[in-house]
């Protein structure tokens, strides 16, 4: 079987669990030795529960719902054992909120973490003297507070590099990497779920002759205004990708074979139609509805194919792959 590359999440995931398990043993064994039967108990159901986790991630690569238990785990453990043993335990906090920071979403772990430091108030508030009491509360804020910025900080970043590795940088399109992944999930998708999806597969006709005519900077005009017209016609939920330099694909999600021609013809003639440059744009179309026993790529090659019959049937038209 080939082995897939992690992702962070599954690292992440996989990571606190195991800390939290290995870390935690020692304490259940030195309890069990005292007769702390109950602290013994709490502890053996953080191990027991981290460790879970821990092999169901190695096993079954998910995570979303993962992260949400062993987020909780840190905090029902922190909550327990401070509740069981008063305020000596309240250092666990620390690490207990870092997990949960570096599991869930920033504000999601806000929500995580703002209670379970107010539930155990009323204990630290019991039998702690108030300068320490203050102190507790003032580093524990202070850490929050850190980790929150930080954390937002480096997912807003996170989203940004993202982007730019898939966008086209000119058109705003998303970029051949991006179609490749998009390819890999539709194909993914549709062994679960079987629904008709087509691809389009337009390039611009002559497009050398702009550039040679009229300069790059036209020919980068024209991509882009074709990129909007493209934008402005599909769906939301459809997507368009810059596949090479003058060559495009919308991926038609919930689309049969027929409906994409209707769209394709639409998109052919509003681009012929259009002022977008000295002279007039036109494009050459492919269209293939995915049947089911391909992969992506030949799903593309089948919409290309068909493209290349639309250039020699005389450009400015459009063609169906039957296949
Ligand atoms: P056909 O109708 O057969 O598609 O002819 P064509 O001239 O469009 O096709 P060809 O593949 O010969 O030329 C594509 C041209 O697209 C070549 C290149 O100069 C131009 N091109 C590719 N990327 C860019 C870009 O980012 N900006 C600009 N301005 N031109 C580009
Ligand atoms: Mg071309
Ligand atoms: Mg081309």
């Amino acid at each position: 079987m080939q082995q897939q590359i992690r992702t962070t999440e599954e690292w992440v995931v996989m990571t606190i669990s195991l800390l939290g398990a290995v870390s935690i043993s020692p304490f259940m064994v030195m309890r069990l030795l005292q007769g702390d039967w109950l602290i013994a108990t709490l502890d053996a159901f953080a191990v027991f529960a981290m460790a879970t986790i821990f092999v169901y991630v190695r096993v079954r690569r998910k995570t979303s719902l993962m992260s949400h238990l062993l987020a909780l785990v840190s905090a029902l453990a922190l909550l327990g054992t401070v509740e069981l043993r008063g305020s000596e335990q309240v250092f666990w906090a620390y690490p207990s909120v870092l997990a949960i920071f570096f599991l869930l979403r920033p504000w999601l772990a806000l929500a995580y973490v703002v209670p379970t430091l107010l539930i155990i108030f009323p204990v630290i508030f019991a039998d702690m003297e108030l300068t320490r009491l203050a102190g507790f509360y003032l580093t524990i804020t202070a850490t929050v507070g850190f980790t929150f910025v930080f954390a937002f900080r480096t997912r807003q970043q996170q989203q940004k590099l993202l982007q730019l590795a898939t966008t086209d940088a000119l058109t705003g399109a998303g970029n051949r990497r991006a179609l490749e992944e998009s390819l890999l999930q539709a194909v993914a998708q549709y062994r679960r779920a079987p629904v008709a999806m087509s691809l389009i597969l337009l390039d611009l006709d002559n497009f050398k002759l702009f550039n040679d005519e009229y300069g790059h900077e036209e020919g980068d005009h024209i991509l882009t205004q074709v990129t909007r017209i493209i934008r402005q016609r599909i769906r939301r939920t459809d997507n368009v990708f810059r596949f090479g330099g003058e060559e495009f694909v919308i991926m038609a999600t919930n689309t049969k074979l027929e409906e994409a021609a209707k769209l394709a013809e639409e998109l052919r003639k509003e681009i012929a139609n259009a002022s977008i440059s000295h002279k007039k744009v036109t494009i050459s179309l492919g269209v293939a509805e995915y049947h089911g026993d391909e992969t992506g790529f030949e799903w593309l090659g089948r919409a290309d194919k068909a493209m290349y019959q639309a250039k020699a049937s005389g450009r400015n038209s459009l063609c169906l792959d039957h296949h």
